[in-house]
């Protein structure tokens, strides 16, 4: 399993795989061919089906296009490459209109990209291969009777707890700059932003529905923050960044909990996507919304019941139901924005979150369905859902007309 520094990243939005994934590969690109002419780019599957919502085409010319060169861009979005459906093809020409260089690169979620001729490689381990699985992670808990923020610390060095800070930083800049922005987000959705508004209604409401009305609009904050292309963190992907910022600032003020509670969390976490990205998904263009909402909530609920005095198996519990309870969630995006239904789904998440943690602290953290389990199926789910409900917008919501 990798370094959970992969799973959080700090970039901007709408989207980690057809935003932040073909920007990276775009700068990759021009670092080796900076001296083309011209650049063209072959999008297929989701990345052609949705990119044009998604800003794929606008990150594409501010990286190849920034010295004043064209870009060519050709959608190709019925053309489904066999390793992942984000992929896509640059080319790089030169003055005689002669082929300087091609590579294809596969956007595979959550901002990670892979190029063609690298599927194979091995991945860069940060931990060994016999703790990538949850149960194996519990066992070797329990015997060193420690937490599972202390595994992350073991494996990846006393400087994950810098690199955490920073990623706190972010989430916190992203809340507020989401609670600071009105009017109505990029698109032709037109639809309003609803954070600052809900933020300053939550405080004239009280008992059962204000408080949580407050963690609806942190999470808002975020995923509004993201679908305008504001900076935030993968959590684990840009469509799914409110949920667990959102929640976390919630317990914080909520409860008076100290930053090195919550940046323990963020480990968890991290942990808890980290998993899921190793065993299973986290890409909507591959499992759909299971992958990127299913799991932030995953991620937020496991936070939550370690936050509230969780065991490590109470916290595997309410991390599996976060995913559970999010099985066969289809991404089907309206107009191929981050916009409807990712939203509100963060926000919901977010509350759903919350009620993970206080039933899996209700039991001693025994359950039926293991982690590791919820996650095979999540991906035998993603398989078996139609291309209409994996990020291309051709079906469900996306072809409803407003
Ligand atoms: S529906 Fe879910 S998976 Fe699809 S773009 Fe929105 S947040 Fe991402």
């Amino acid at each position: 399993m990798e370094s959970i520094r992969e799973l959080y990243r700090i970039g901007y939005g709408p989207s980690s795989s057809h935003t932040m994934g073909p920007r990276y590969a775009a700068t990759e690109f021009l670092s080796r061919h900076y001296d083309a002419i011209r650049y063209e780019a072959d999008l297929f599957g989701s990345l052609a089906a949705t990119g044009k919502g998604h800003l794929t085409d606008k990150a594409l010319r501010e990286v190849l296009g920034g010295t004043g060169k064209s870009v060519t861009i050709i959608w190709y979005p019925e053309v489904v490459k066999p390793f992942h459906p984000n992929a896509m093809t640059l080319r790089a020409i030169g003055p005689q209109e002669d082929l300087l260089g091609e590579q294809t690169y596969y956007s595979v979620g959550g901002g990670k990209v892979i190029l063609e001729g690298q599927q194979s490689l091995p991945i860069k381990r940060t931990y060994p291969q016999y703790l990538s699985k949850m149960k194996h992670i519990l066992a070797y808990c329990e015997k060193e009777g420690i937490q599972l923020w202390e595994l992350v610390v073991k494996y990846e060095g006393p400087e994950i707890l810098t690199f955490i800070e920073q990623i706190w930083t972010v989430m916190l800049e992203s809340i507020q700059n989401g609670l600071n922005q009105e009017g109505v987000l990029p698109g032709g959705l037109k639809l309003p932003r609803k954070a600052a508004k809900f933020f300053v209604q939550s405080k004239d409401l009280v008992g059962p529905v204000g408080t949580p009305a407050r963690a609806l609009s942190y999470a808002l904050a975020v995923a509004e923050e993201n679908a305008g292309g504001g900076k935030i963190v993968t959590a684990p992907t840009c469509g799914s960044c409110g949920v667990l910022p959102g929640v976390l600032f919630y317990l914080r003020n909520q409860y008076k909990l100290p930053q090195v509670k919550i940046l323990r969390a963020l480990l968890t976490a991290g942990l808890i996507g980290n998993l899921v990205k190793h065993n299973g998904s986290i890409s909507g263009a591959e499992v759909g919304c299971q992958g990127e909402i299913g799991v932030a909530c995953a991620m937020a609920s496991g936070a939550t019941a370690q936050l509230l005095g969780g065991s490590i198996h109470q916290i595997e519990y309410a991390a599996e139901m976060g995913l559970e309870h999010h099985l066969g969630l289809t991404c089907d995006p309206m107009m191929g924005l981050v916009q409807i239904p990712c939203i509100e789904r963060n926000a919901m998440a977010a509350m759903r979150s919350l009620d993970h943690a206080s039933y899996a602290l209700l039991t001693d953290g025994r359950h039926k369905v293991s982690f590791d389990t919820v996650v095979d199926v999540m991906m035998e789910t993603g398989q078996a859902l139609p291309s209409l409900y994996r990020e291309t917008s051709l079906g469900g919501l996306a072809k409803t007309r407003f």
